[in-house]
Parts: C-alpha cells; sequence; structure tokens
C-alpha cells in the first residue's frame, strides 16, 4: 500500500516543488517506487522532473475531471528516478469545472485508491493556495509536509494552514497528520531566521525535520535543467541537505 504524503504551503515560493522533486528524486534512489503528482497549474514539478508541459497531452487534469485513470497518464521522469502526473495551465480550469459535482474533493483521493499497490510512496505537488486542488491533495493525502521559509510572515500564513488541516480532518480526512515541517533556503547568518526556527521547534517539537535546506544557487539553478539538484549537482550544499531530508524521511514514514 503507498503511502500518500502532500507538499503544501499556501504561500508561494516556500520550496513546495522544489522539495517534491528532491524527496521523490531521494527516496527512488534507495530503490522506492515513487509517484509524484503535480497538482499546480504552474507546471513547475513537471518540468523541474524533465518534462515539457505543453507537450505533455494528458496529465492529473484528466484524472481529476475523471476521463482518465493515473495509471494511463503517467510518465516516467527522463532523470529523477519517479513516474510522474503532469500539470498544464488546464489545470486551473479544473477548479470552476469540478463545481457542483458530488464528492469533487475527493477525485484525487478515489483516483489514487486504483494505483495504492503500484507505489511505495506518492508525493503531492500543492499548488500556492487553499483551493480545491490542495482541498484534493490533503483529502487524499495521510500526511502533509510544510516546506517553510522562516521568516515573519511564514508563521502567520502557518496558522491559516494548521486550521485548513484541521477543518479537512473533521470534514473529510480523519486520519490526517502533520507529517512533518521543513526549513528551506535557510540563512543562518539571518537572526530573524535563527528566532523563527527556535519558534517552530518550540512550537512543532518532532515534527520539525532536523535537515535544514540551506540557500544554494545550484538548487535554483537545477530546475532549469530538468533535474532534480541531486543528480544536477550531487555534491553541492543543497543536494546533501536533500539526501539528508530524504534519510530522514524514509525513518519517519516507513
Ligand atoms: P513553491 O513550489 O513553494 O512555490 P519552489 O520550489 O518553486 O517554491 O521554489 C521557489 C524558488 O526558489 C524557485 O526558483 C527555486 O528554484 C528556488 N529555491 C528553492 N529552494 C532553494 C534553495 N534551497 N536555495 C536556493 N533557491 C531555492
Ligand atoms: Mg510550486
Amino acid at each position: 500500500m503507498s503511502r500518500i504524503i502532500a507538499i503544501a504551503n499556501q504561500k508561494g515560493g516556500v520550496a513546495k516543488t522544489t522539495t517534491a522533486i528532491n524527496l521523490g528524486a531521494g527516496v527512488a534512489a534507495q530503490g522506492k517506487r515513487v509517484l509524484l503528482i503535480d497538482l499546480d497549474p504552474q507546471g513547475n514539478a513537471t518540468t523541474g522532473s524533465g518534462i515539457d508541459k505543453l507537450e505533455a497531452e494528458t496529465g492529473v487534469y484528466d484524472v481529476l475531471t475523471e476521463s482518465a485513470g493515473i495509471g494511463s497518464v503517467k510518465v516516467q521522469s527522463p532523470a529523477a528516478g519517479y513516474d510522474i502526473v503532469t500539470a498544464n495551465q488546464h489545470l486551473a480550469g479544473a477548479e470552476v469545472e469540478l463545481v457542483g459535482i458530488d464528492g469533487r474533493e475527493a477525485i484525487l483521493k478515489r483516483a489514487l485508491e486504483r494505483v495504492t499497490d503500484d507505489y511505495d510512496f506518492v508525493l503531492i505537488d500543492c499548488p500556492p493556495a487553499l483551493s480545491l486542488l490542495t482541498i484534493n491533495g490533503l483529502t487524499a493525502a495521510k500526511y502533509v509536509i510544510i516546506p517553510m521559509q522562516c521568516e515573519y510572515y511564514a508563521l502567520e500564513g502557518l496558522s491559516d494552514l494548521v486550521d485548513t488541516i484541521k477543518r479537512i480532518k473533521s470534514y473529510m480526512n480523519p486520519t490526517l497528520e502533520i507529517g512533518g515541517l521543513v526549513r528551506t533556503m535557510f540563512d543562518g547568518r539571518n537572526s530573524l531566521s535563527q528566532q523563527v526556527s527556535e519558534q517552530l521547534d518550540a512550537h512543532f517539537g518532532d515534527k520539525l525535520f532536523e535537515t535544514v535546506i540551506p540557500r544554494n544557487v545550484r538548487v535554483a539553478e537545477a530546475p532549469s535543467h530538468g533535474l532534480p539538484v541531486l543528480i544536477y549537482d550531487k555534491m553541492s550544499k543543497g543536494a546533501l541537505a536533500y539526501q539528508s531530508l530524504s534519510a530522514e524521511f524514509l525513518t519517519r514514514f516507513t
């Protein structure tokens, strides 16, 4: 049975996609069967996995509109070691098309039930909004991983996300849990980052992954080559950090 983990934070630019791609690659490198679902109409997880989103004819849009199953739309990332269900701009329309459909928040959940024996882990890269797409991700998942940049407004947004998770837990998905928080793009020279990091530690304790992902230019360059940084430059600080996060992830979720 696959473990389904949503990577979510309604803030944009906090490294959700980067974390999804590199956890996917890191866990796949350990011999696990991984499926990545790109739930963001921007399709950054798709391009960052080496797939041209303009050429990806079918993808998660077809799954959500129930015109295709995951098994028939998934493709293999050329280098990352996992399968991916791609996204493109069509997906933005799905939000509107699904209004009025019964059980619209659980479409992805139902679709994943049919491939549960094919993967050890399913990672869902959520868009930067608490939208119907994100709700589909959180309804399908058992755990949520929250990437966070350690800055003042990060904490403000976090309480909205935690409230949303609680609501989804009570109405739709009683076993949903926060699987962990990851500090991303960390700059240790910045004292505010240090303070926010300490507050996260005080508040979330064990939920906080020990690995801290540093700001590193190689991480930012990798997507333009369609590669996880773990493959683009595996000795870079960013890659080593994501490798360590993948190891922690495997200890936590297996
Ligand atoms: P999100 O999916 O939350 O919107 P992304 O993963 O797309 O965030 O990251 C936002 C931007 O920051 C991207 O350009 C990405 O390449 C860059 N980035 C992510 N992590 C790092 C890092 N550790 N160091 C430097 N740049 C990073
Ligand atoms: Mg993203």
